[in-house]
């Protein structure tokens, strides 16, 4: 038996640990991951990457918002959790309504043209850059060091986090959640469906009307760096098609063929014809083809039609006298850098204080918008 808390939390990755964290500082919080381990799935196969002009009008604020709490966080770790990469997008002719899209009210880019891309990354093929441009401030994130010093918090604000504790039934009892999991049964009036790519399946299981989450797999692949050149300081690159992209990642080069195939919520893994067509993608751009794949990952990004996170009480599910359901889902490709936001939000939204963010990004993000 687990027994009673003031908040469930249902998923241990970067969402769950830290709306959990932030939540604890005025709730008694517990934390239910059905893995071993913290962070084991999406949040754990990320390309840990911070890019400010990164997604929608509404992700873009989430990632202004965020950024101080990466830079400076305060109780999570004694540094910045992020270091220095860029983002370089570089476009061929056919391309360039598709860097324009992407430059379309972005903040802070450098317009280059082909020489200056290539000075950055030299094994870009000249010939195929029409224009590039430079997102000098895209930074790496340290991930892991983040959802450690989150859990850190969380504990140390007495809150818990039971592992190898997949929720199996939840039902409501009078005003709580009653939910059932292999090490017992725990009760609270506030439910966090913090579920990852599992979201929808939670809210069946409590009898809450689906969001329409739709899980789509991300691959990667390490290759050792090109002809054994120093890429330390080369930043992220991507065509403006974004048919792959590539980064450094610990002297290996990883690139992802940027895939997005819908996929039911499960533990990923790759396919090879997928990371075959990504490499075939990333060879045509570049000069020195690949010799060798040391390892290859993928994990799941799952988005609503909007691709627009979905963070909020379920509508109808949140009165004062019934128990409470909050949807923290649909985070995508943005889950890492948005995360301190979106945690935030969430502890707002639990402890009844008013919303730090906009209320225009509040509305953007409300699961009432999708009934
Ligand atoms: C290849 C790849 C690259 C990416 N790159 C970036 C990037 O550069 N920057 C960025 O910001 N984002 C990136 N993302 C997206 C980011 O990883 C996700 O948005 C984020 O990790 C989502 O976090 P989460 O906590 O919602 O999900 P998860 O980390 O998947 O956590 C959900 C957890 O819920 C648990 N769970 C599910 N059902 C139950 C249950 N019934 N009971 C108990 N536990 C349950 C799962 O076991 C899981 O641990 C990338 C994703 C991928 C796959």
């Amino acid at each position: 038996m687990i027994g009673s808390a003031d908040v469930v939390v249902i998923g241990g990755g970067i969402a769950g640990i830290g709306a959990a964290a932030m939540a604890a500082e005025g709730a008694k919080v517990v934390v239910l991951e059905g893995e071993a381990h913290i962070g084991h799935h999406s949040t754990g196969r990320s390309a840990a990457i911070f890019i400010r002009n990164y997604g929608n009008a509404a992700l873009r604020a989430l990632n202004a918002a965020s950024a101080p709490l990466l830079e400076a966080p305060d109780g999570i770790s004694d540094r910045s959790l992020l270091s220095p990469r860029g983002e370089l997008m570089f476009a061929t002719m056919a391309d360039l309504p598709a860097l324009a899209a992407y430059a379309d009210g972005a903040a802070g880019l450098e317009h280059l043209n082909a020489d200056e891309a290539c000075a950055l990354v030299p094994i870009l093929r000249r010939d195929r850059i029409a224009a590039a441009v430079l997102e000098r401030d895209a930074q790496d994130i340290d991930v892991d060091r983040f959802l450690q010093g989150l859990a850190r918090m969380l504990r140390a604000r007495g809150g818990v986090i039971e592992t190898g504790a997949q929720a199996a039934a939840i039902t409501r009892v009078g005003g709580v959640w009653r939910i059932e999991t292999a090490k017992g049964v725990i009760e609270a009036p506030v439910l966090v469906n913090a579920s990852g790519a599992w979201a929808d399946e939670v809210a069946r299981m409590a009898g809450i009307a689906p969001i329409g989450l739709v899980p789509m797999r991300r691959s990667a692949a390490i290759i050792p760096a090109p002809q054994g050149r120093d890429i330390t300081r080369w930043p992220l690159f991507v065509p403006a098609s974004e048919g792959f992209y590539a980064k450094p990642e610990a002297g290996r080069l990883m690139i992802s063929p940027a895939d997005e195939d819908p996929v039911p919520p499960h533990d990923a893994w790759p396919e090879d014809m997928v990371i075959a067509e990504g490499i075939a993608r990333y060879e045509e751009a570049v000069t020195i083809p690949v010799t060798r794949v040391e390892r290859t990952w993928a994990g799941l990004r799952s988005f609503v039609p909007d691709r627009t996170p979905v963070v909020g009480f379920a509508p109808g599910a949140a009165t004062l006298d019934g128990p409470r359901f909050l949807w923290l889902a649909g985070q995508g490709g943005y889950g890492v850098q948005t995360a301190p936001a979106l945690s935030r939000l969430a502890a707002d939204l639990i402890l009844g204080r008013a919303p730090a963010l906009p209320a225009a990004v509040c509305a953007a993000l409300d699961p009432a918008r999708l009934a």
